[in-house]
């Protein structure tokens, strides 16, 4: 225990369990309590890691030998006004709390994650996408307005009209410039609990992307999951789903199935078996032939249970789906898990993503879990939006395959950055600075690093991902511009 601050040391780790390693940790309760560990940070020569609910896969948010400044204590909703549908939260507020405080007056988050755990201050540092990132863009695009405390203690208010440079750059800058301490969030209008899902099975990636274009126009959320170990014709098959908002007057239900309780995960399974054990019924599962009857099955009941049918589901369980089953990653204990998200052009994807789905055969390493998404550009200066598309993919890390798989995510890396494709930091634990500069662009760069020397000119702010790919792709992008001059 130190006698300025509350200390504890503690192994912090990213959410897939695979990096991370010993911090110092401080979890202040007051902004003078931030200003307090920042100045505590200075005055001991240690640098500072921000984070939130720790839901990023790598190691964004983690702070090896470093402190770490938990900002989960910031959890008090400030303001939510149900005629504007604005919310005014602390940093720490998590997605969870937002929904529970507006559905019932018939709003639900802009956008939301797979899990609703992630703060607000974690969401806006990564500028997080949902299911309608095609529509509606990132959580950044909804955001009104941040405070912001600078490195040296100093509280900004950055907004589109005040410090926009300021704005589209904390927004999605990894939490490198600043402590988020207050988000205004604008909520969307919902007039229903419930949204109408449509179910599609396609045979291959090809088939795959035709639905799902196809259905994109009268969709409010379109998500597909893909059964990554099918091979040769079957490539890329999956199960695409998805789902439309219920106009005013649709639902003459709305008021109750707008209570918080219709939009809360069951806690048991069929009313019987309690889901927070379930992970361990899937741990048996947890190998390459498990994992393949797994996506097996789930395609094949897909196809012929689902395909073509509408249901309804409420948004809760729509949405987070990843919280169905709690602490499903522990079946990649105890060595964890690495999420590789490639985010390449419409006009690239039908050629890139089959290949990285065959590089992954071809290492022997298909992921046990993959996601397609349909995204858009956006306005933030280093943004992972883009006129195209993301492929989310889950990996097993071992102590055999550990260097096997980070070098194939380097070479997924290559495939996506030689496409014209962005990586996402939040997902990432192995990208190389070099494909982060082909990613986001010598300029971008050097005025993501301008801005950082105005607000933390002593470098306080560095997160292990800052350190091992942001800081030196900014250097490269240094060099580069030297080289040019
Ligand atoms: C199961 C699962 C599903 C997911 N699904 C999606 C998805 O669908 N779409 C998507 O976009 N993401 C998804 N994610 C990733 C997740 O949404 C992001 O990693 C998000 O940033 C996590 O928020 P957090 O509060 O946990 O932040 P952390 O992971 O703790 O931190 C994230 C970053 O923000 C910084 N930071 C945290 N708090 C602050 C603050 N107050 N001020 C400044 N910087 C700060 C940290 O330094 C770090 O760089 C998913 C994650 C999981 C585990």
């Amino acid at each position: 225990m130190n006698q300025a601050i509350a200390l504890e040391s503690q192994t912090i780790a990213g959410w897939g369990m695979a990096v991370g390693g010993a911090s110092q940790v401080v979890a202040p309760t007051s902004k003078e309590g931030l200003a307090a560990a920042l100045a505590y940070a200075a005055d001991h020569g240690l640098r500072v890691a921000l984070r939130g609910s720790g839901c990023s896969y790598g190691d964004a948010a983690c702070g090896t030998g470093k402190l770490v400044i938990d900002l989960a204590q910031f959890h008090q909703i400030l303001d939510f006004s149900p005629q504007t549908g604005i919310l005014r939260g602390e940093a720490g507020v998590t997605l969870r709390q937002v929904w529970q405080t507006a559905v019932a007056a018939g709003f639900w988050p802009p956008v939301v994650s797979g899990t609703m755990a992630p703060t607000l201050g974690g969401a806006a540092s990564m500028n997080i996408h949902g299911k309608n990132a095609y529509a509606v863009g990132p959580i950044g695009e909804h955001i009104q307005a941040l405070e912001v405390m600078t490195p040296g203690g100093q509280l900004l208010e950055v907004s589109r009209q005040q410090r926009p440079d300021l704005f589209h750059a904390i927004i999605g800058g990894a939490g490198e410039l600043g402590l988020i301490t207050r988000v205004d969030l604008k909520l969307k209008p919902i007039y229903s609990g419930k949204l109408n899902v449509h179910a599609t099975s396609a045979p291959n990636f090809g088939a795959l992307l035709d639905r799902f274009v196809q259905a994109l126009p009268s969709s409010d959320y379109a998500v597909a999951w893909l059964d990554a170990f099918a091979t040769g014709r079957a490539l890329g098959r999956g199960l695409i789903h998805t789902a439309r908002q219920l106009a005013q007057g649709e639902d003459p239900d709305a008021k109750n199935t707008l209570q918080v309780q219709q939009q809360e995960l069951p806690l048991h399974l069929m009313g019987v078996f309690p889901k927070a054990a379930m992970w361990r019924l899937m741990k048996p599962f947890a190998h390459p032939a498990g994992m393949r009857l797994i996506n097996w099955a789930k395609y094949q009941s897909g196809r012929w249970l689902e395909d073509g049918k509408d249901y309804q589901q409420s948004h809760g369980a729509f949405h987070f789906l990843l919280d169905y089953v709690p602490n499903w990653k522990w079946i990649y204990r105890p060595h964890g898990l690495v999420q590789h998200q490639s985010f390449v052009p419409d006009d690239r994807v039908r050629e890139v993503f089959p290949a990285i789905l065959a590089l992954c055969h071809k290492h022997g390493m298909p992921s046990w879990l993959a996601v397609l998404k349909r995204h858009r550009p956006d306005p933030f200066l280093l943004s992972h939006g883009l006129d195209g598309w993301s492929l989310a993919q889950d990996f097993p890390v071992t102590p055999r395959n550990r260097e096997a798989l980070w070098e194939m995510c380097h070479q997924m890396d290559e495939l996506v950055m030689n496409a014209g494709g962005k990586v996402y930091f939040a997902k990432d634990a192995t990208v190389r600075p070099a494909s982060v500069l082909q990613a986001f662009g010598a300029e971008k760069l050097l005025q993501f690093k301008a801005l950082r020397d105005e607000l933390d000119p002593n470098g306080l702010l560095a997160t292990d991902l800052y350190d091992r790919a942001l800081a030196p792709a900014i250097a490269l992008a240094q060099a580069a511009d030297c080289q040019a001059k």
